[in-house]
């Protein structure tokens, strides 16, 4: 029986992860386990930088953005030499094994440190909704939130100004992001790295919406990482009756209170993640598919193809 577990938070924060700390914690304690936070992500392994979870240590994070015990990104963490000084760590402080909250990149790591004879547990923390093995990521419920309500204020001023608003929402390169936004919020335009980008079919579908079905206003959502927002607003404006005005909404989708969706999910996820070490078993990932709470080998997960999310982008087509 695992007497002492470790919980990190490692990548990219994401809204939700104190939630998920604090269940790991609580959950954990309350079966008579010893918990120590783990300070940024692999890099407080490498470094040695533990904290002793008490139940109070974890009091008023449950609604808190961000990340409590810090994260880190550490390239070298990939070396065996390195994993080898973290594995000594862990043992010299007793931490027998391990909860990682982050992205597949983690997930990762995580195995590597299974293999080495520390089992690890994944969660998935990100507002990307880009980690294999489950539906949704804790985070990304609260991410949408910060979309759609700057999405709902660009359509007000838009409306007004027969503005064309092309709003770029994160997402790596996933275009779960956009595409809930954009169903969410009526836009009229989605580009993700699923659809594609057509610049010259994009701006034939403005002219149309704007001449033919004689829009006011339109909205375009784009994913990150797919075209130069501010310059396509000035082709907008050139090339359609639109005026073209671009907004990036940038980091504040990585910040925020956790929506009660996130709160749930980090707190179901952290309880079997407790329960799974408990078991003993390592090098899995923990999910939800369906509504429910699942586990799975973590490479199993890395190696399965990504969801479709055909149905829904056909449902977007009919809402336009
Ligand atoms: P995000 O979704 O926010 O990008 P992530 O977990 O995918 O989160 P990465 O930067 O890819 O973010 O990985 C986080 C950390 O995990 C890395 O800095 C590194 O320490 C570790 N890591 C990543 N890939 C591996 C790997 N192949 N083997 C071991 N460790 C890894």
């Amino acid at each position: 029986m695992v007497r002492k577990i470790g919980v990190l938070t490692s990548g990219g924060d994401a809204p939700g992860m104190n939630a998920a700390i604090r269940a790991v914690t609580r959950i954990a304690l309350n079966n008579g386990v010893e918990v120590i936070g783990v300070h940024d992500g692999y890099r407080g392994l490498m470094e040695s930088s533990f904290e002793p979870l008490t139940r109070n240590a974890v009091s008023d994070i449950l609604t808190m953005g961000g990340t409590r015990l810090g994260s880190a990104r550490l390239p070298e963490f990939r070396e065996d030499e390195i994993q080898n000084i973290c594995i000594k760590n862990l043992k010299r402080e007793g931490i027998e094994a391990l909860v990682v909250i982050g992205g597949d990149g983690s997930y990762r790591g995580a195995l590597s440190l299974t293999r080495k004879g520390i089992n690890c547990i994944g969660l998935p923390g990100t507002i990307d909704n880009d980690i294999p093995g489950t539906d949704f990521t804790i985070g990304f419920d609260t991410a949408l939130h910060t979309c759609i309500e700057n999405v709902d204020k660009l359509r007000d001023t838009s409306s007004s100004h027969h503005r064309c608003s092309i709003v770029e929402v994160m997402g790596n390169h996933c275009g779960d992001l956009a595409l809930y936004t954009a169903i969410s919020c009526g836009a009229e335009i989605v580009v993700s790295p699923e659809t594609g980008y057509d610049e010259l079919e994009l701006l034939e579908k403005l002219r149309y919406l704007g001449d033919a079905v004689h829009k006011n206003h339109a909205i375009v959502i784009i994913s990150e990482k797919i075209c130069d927002v501010d310059a396509l607003a000035k082709k907008v404006s050139l090339h359609t009756n639109f005026s073209g005005r671009a907004t990036v909404l940038g980091h504040i989708q990585r910040g925020g209170s956790p929506t009660p969706t996130d709160r749930m999910l980090a707190s179901r996820m952290g309880e079997k993640a407790v329960d799974l070490l408990m078991e003993g078993i390592g090098g899995h990932c923990v999910g939800i598919i369906d509504n429910e709470i699942t586990s799975m080998p973590i490479d199993e997960a890395l190696s399965r193809p990504g969801r479709s999310r055909k149905k829904l982008y056909r449902l977007f087509d009919r809402l336009v």
